[in-house]
């Protein structure tokens, strides 16, 4: 089948392949991946190499620490308050969807958080254009918006910190990391499996933290332990180190580039469609994340029953937007959007 989901998503075919060939004995070693001490010179070396091959691939300047944590996206909106809104207590937030709302109310138990700009009178179809000024601890965005299928094409410019969660598009496209202080992400999309977060975190802000957080909530255990304070998810690193040489092997531009053309040719076809539509606006639409729908509930209905006859699986929409998405994550192959593309062709053209 192919896997349209928003995540867990779709991984590539030869990272599993490799995964499964060494599942039982890992390089000789006589035990599985899955069975490696944290502690061992084996998964040292896993960890190392793929930190190395994300600085790489992402161009992380050395002023920035790569923390490998668990606890999920969702950990970050209570761990970023915690160590960094010290200052003045106070965290600005621009508001482009759910995932900034569940920031937001974390935040709130925390720090007092305020709002700088907001796309919901829009129905979050769009990125808020207004320029911003902030004076608080930092101020937190949602780059790619995994529900309402919105992006950030550039990073607002603003005189504090700029903390962004790229858990729908990170690595998906380069970008520039000295434009932001903290970037985070979940792995579960384009760098692996469920059970591990990135964190990239520039240096100096480190020092915010407050004596009195408990160690794992703390930034600077990890950065201090090279992430290895406690037992790490270690075989999602494992898994992303694959991700990450699969990339490599051939060249972060053609990803780039293919998922460029996938996201170009399914909103070309939904633009043209006389069934199905787009709502949102056309400079802020996500490669990632495309939801789409007839309009009406009954027939998105239909349409979601003959994909899944079709093999097309997971296309069905958030139940906040409805509709369809379709999750084009780096992993998925043209030859899933042109079956896409075709079973929307036949669909349109009556076949049920
Ligand atoms: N932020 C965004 C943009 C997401 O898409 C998600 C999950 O889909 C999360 C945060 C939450 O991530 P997690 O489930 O890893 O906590």
């Amino acid at each position: 089948v192919f896997n349209f989901s928003a995540g867990p998503a779709v991984l590539p075919v030869p990272v599993l392949l490799k995964a499964q060939s060494e599942l039982l004995n890992y390089q000789g070693s006589g035990q599985s991946v899955l069975e490696l001490s944290h502690r061992s010179d084996l998964f040292e070396t896993i960890l190392h190499e793929t930190e190395s091959l994300l600085r790489e691939l992402m161009d992380i300047p050395d002023e920035y620490r790569v923390l490998f944590l668990q606890g999920g996206a969702t950990l970050q909106f209570s761990m970023l308050p915690l160590n960094l809104a010290t200052n003045r207590q106070m965290v600005d937030f621009i508001d482009t969807g759910s995932w900034s709302q569940k920031a937001i109310k974390d935040a709130q138990a925390y720090a007092t958080t305020r709002i700088l700009a907001s796309s919901a009178s829009d129905g979050y179809r769009s990125i808020p254009v207004e320029a911003v000024t902030s004076d608080a601890d930092y101020l937190h965005i949602t780059w790619n918006n995994t529900l309402e299928g919105t992006t950030y094409t550039k990073a607002p410019q603003v005189g504090v910190p700029l903390v962004a969660d790229f858990s729908s598009s990170i690595l998906s496209e380069p970008i520039d990391i000295r434009q932001f202080d903290v970037i985070y992400a979940g792995a579960q999309k384009n760098l692996g499996s469920a059970g591990m977060t990135l964190v990239i975190i520039k240096d100096e802000l480190l020092q915010r933290t407050p004596q009195s957080s408990g160690s794992y909530l703390r930034y600077d255990t990890h950065a201090k332990h090279h992430s290895l304070y406690n037992t790490p998810p270690t075989y999602s690193i494992y898994l992303t180190k694959l991700v990450l040489e699969w990339i490599k092997e051939q060249g972060f531009e053609t990803v780039v580039q293919r998922n460029r053309q996938q996201a170009a040719a399914l909103y070309t076809y939904l633009d043209q469609s006389t069934l199905f539509s787009n709502a949102v606006a056309i400079s802020d639409r996500s490669r990632m994340n495309i939801p789409f729908s007839t309009g009406q509930v009954d027939l998105d209905t239909q349409f979601l029953k003959f994909a899944e006859r079709n093999q097309l699986v997971n296309l069905k929409g958030h139940r906040s937007v409805g509709g369809m998405r379709a999750s084009l994550y780096n992993a998925m192959p043209n030859s899933g959007v042109d079956a896409l593309l075709s079973v929307l062709h036949r669909f349109e053209q009556g076949e049920r």
